[in-house]
């Protein structure tokens, strides 16, 4: 029997995935080349030049094993380790959410909000893998920032990444504030767990292999983002800023509880597709 070649392998990993996960098949192909590339430890791009190119049967195995994790509905990020957030390569495991180009908006409005020539100090809340707090840090090289999460795994993995990025984040394991002490911050960010404990969204697709914890947040999905805004203030230094990430449909009930909170002006700002994904403002001078 002759090897498989390159287009082969994929053609039919295309069809799998399309069928299984009930996708189009321009993603499957793409979730199949994305595969395909890892097992052989090339770029995607290599994949074009190379299709008639027998592949080995190792490499071959190898590959059904991944596949058959896709076909199960693994997202693809946890079967290559990683994922590129704001321009980064960060790694990933299913302790941690994977880096979403929503985000990227929240970061957006941090930076504009952290002086390159300042030492400001910011801190992150609920890390994950990092992105935000390791953006930062990228981003702002004077800062000053801190990452906690309540998940050891995930710290771990966010500290991974801090040394492949190579650069200097503090860690602390921390439910929210609790192991913050009386410490004030010139910035405060996070994109905590906000989705309703019943939506059947968390049921769907790449969601469901994400850690539960990072995503559902009680009976309106408020319940974190309420413990957090209720402890933020006295963690803010005079004038300091608060920016939370939210759902498509919470930025009145965040804007509201910021208000509660101490922040006289809450204001919340779109993304690219005019939906109110973060809400924040400051405390007074
Ligand atoms: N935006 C994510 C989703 O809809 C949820 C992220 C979060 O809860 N922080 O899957």
């Amino acid at each position: 029997m002759t090897e498989p070649t390159v287009t082969g392998l994929i053609d039919d990993a295309t069809a799998c995935i399309a069928t299984a996960l009930d996708l189009p098949r321009r993603d499957a192909r793409l979730d199949a080349r994305v595969l395909a590339a890892r097992v052989l430890g090339v770029e995607p791009a290599w994949l074009i030049a190379h299709d008639t190119d027998a592949v080995p049967k190792r490499q071959i195995d190898a590959f059904q094993t991944l596949l058959a994790q896709r076909l199960r509905g693994v997202p693809i990020a946890y079967l290559t380790g990683r994922r590129e957030f704001y321009g980064r390569p960060f790694q990933v495991s299913d302790a941690v959410l994977i880096p979403r180009p929503d985000t990227e908006l929240l970061v957006e409005l941090a930076l504009a909000r952290i002086p390159p020539e300042q030492a400001v100090a910011v801190l992150d809340l609920g890390t994950g893998s990092g992105c935000i707090a390791l953006t930062l840090a990228l981003e702002r090289p004077l800062a000053r920032v801190t990452a906690v999460d309540r998940s050891p795994a995930a710290l771990a993995m966010a500290q991974r990444n801090a040394e492949l990025l190579d650069t200097r984040v503090e860690f602390l394991v921390s439910d929210w504030f609790s192991a913050i002490g009386e410490r004030r911050f010139d910035l405060i960010v996070s994109n905590p767990p906000y989705i309703a404990a019943a939506d059947p969204h968390l049921a769907r697709g790449d969601v469901r292999f994400e850690p539960l914890a990072a995503l559902a947040s009680g009976a309106d999905g408020l319940d974190d983002l309420r413990r957090l805004i209720a402890a933020a203030c006295a963690h803010l230094q005079p004038g300091g800023a608060l920016l939370l990430e939210h759902g498509h449909d919470q930025a009145a009930a965040v804007r509201s509880l910021l208000q509660q909170s101490g922040i006289a002006s809450p204001q919340s700002w779109n993304d690219l597709a005019g939906i109110p994904r973060v809400s924040g403002g400051q405390v007074s001078k």
